[in-house]
């Protein structure tokens, strides 16, 4: 089956919809047993069928199903937010006493979790500049138990060598997680590359809406049941009416991609030339480094991208974000909006490598919108932000 066959029929197996295009939602907590009988069989298979509303229900095992298939992983474990999804897969996989190796342009609350989470429980991580590749074999010790990785990096955008990184990972036994979010399954799919989980904040591309709060961790043969059980004991569960979302944007998640792409290259290519703009980090343009990493591993690109002004105070930048007039500014993207945020003093987020860029940095999400009309937003902005600066 090819990808588009696939995210249609994905995840709707007669058992679940009997016989509906989409699976209905089910509200549930207590699953009703009439026999020791059934209830010893529903303990048995509790992990495919009913047996407690937390362990999963007809709508979140077409989710999970379909988000198995489309990374070609062996399981998938949901979550109520992708940072859940994050925090927990990390959990699964260290203990006191560990050593893990964290990405330097790891996305910023996953950090927060190592810096505070994982310190108070006596896990140590160092992070590494994310176009290390195989340096990382430098940096594990005898207690390294993982690797986590984002590729491209949240807001300054790095691509990763991932198969550098997971082989030397396989040859000293450590696990690598990557959160494959900006890229989605169809234009990654880190498990093909020996990544042991992938995690997605469904909120973003995969819900596709801005209308839902949703993670997913799938895991390899190797390891999904130590992720599963542990998300479990942690008390994890994803509810129905958010999965149902996830079902119904995952549908359609293809097309919306490929119009998100386009858009994003054609509002890049035009800020490639501005003046106010010192360079573009997208990781499809040709001068973007890591642009060689992303053409041989990834099947294309998405709406999310960052670019450096030449210069700005933010005071100029504050005039410039305040009128615009379809860029809002927001954290969420992957919705069909497009979205603008100005970072100022992203120095305080890199701890191993040097960020250093002659001005502040702006992150876009590039959405559904006609690109002309986010080519005349941003250029009125521009002639705001040089008023401004005079
Ligand atoms: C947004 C985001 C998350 C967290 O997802 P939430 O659903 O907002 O908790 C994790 N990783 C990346 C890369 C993200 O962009």
């Amino acid at each position: 089956m090819k990808k588009n066959t696939l995210i249609v029929q994905t995840g709707r197996r007669k058992d679940w919809t009997h016989g509906i295009v989409n699976p209905p939602v089910y509200h549930a907590s207590t699953v009703l047993f009439d026999t020791v009988a059934d209830l010893n069989n529903a303990i048995r298979n509790r992990d495919t069928s009913l047996y407690y509303g937390r362990r999963g229900t007809p709508t979140s095992f077409a989710l999970a199903e379909a988000l198995t298939e489309l990374e070609g992983g062996a399981g998938c474990s949901l979550y109520p937010s992708g940072l859940a999804a994050v925090c927990a897969s990390i959990l699964a996989f260290v203990a006191h006493g560990d050593h893990i190796l964290v990405s330097d342009s790891v996305y910023d609350p996953t950090r927060n979790f190592c810096d505070q989470q994982l310190k108070r429980m006596g896990v140590e991580t160092t992070y590494f500049d994310p176009q290390i590749a195989d340096g990382i074999g430098s940096l594990i010790k005898k207690n390294t138990s993982l690797i986590f990785l984002e590729s491209p990096g949240s807001i300054t955008m790095e691509i990763q060598d991932v198969p550098a990184i997971t082989k030397i990972a396989k040859k000293y036994g450590v696990k690598v997680i990557l959160d494959n979010t900006w890229a989605s399954p169809l234009y990654f799919r880190p498990l093909e590359h020996g990544v042991d989980v992938s995690v997605q904040a469904a909120t973003k591309y995969i819900v596709g809406h801005s209308d839902a709060m949703l993670g997913a961790a799938i895991a390899n043969k190797e390891n999904y049941e130590q992720l599963r059980e542990n998300s479990y004991q942690l008390g994890y569960c994803a509810a129905p009416d958010d999965v149902y979302l996830a079902l119904r944007g995952l549908r359609t998640l293809d097309v919306r991609l490929k119009q998100h792409e386009k858009n994003a290259l054609t509002v890049a290519h035009w800020l490639q030339q501005h003046e106010c703009v010192d360079h573009v980090r997208h990781p499809a343009l040709a001068d973007f480094p890591g642009h060689d990493i992303w053409a041989r591993d990834f099947d294309g690109s998405t709406g999310l991208f960052s670019f450096v002004l030449k210069s700005g105070s933010e005071k100029a930048v504050t005039a410039m974000l305040d009128g615009m007039q379809h860029f809002k500014m927001g954290f969420s993207w992957g919705g069909y909006e497009s979205l603008i945020l100005a970072y100022h003093g992203l120095k305080k987020y890199r701890t191993a490598t040097n960020w250093s860029a002659p001005g502040p940095l702006l992150r876009l999400h590039i959405g559904l919108e006609d690109p002309e009309d986010l080519i005349e937003d941003l250029s009125a902005g521009f002639a705001r932000l040089l008023a401004e600066s005079d």
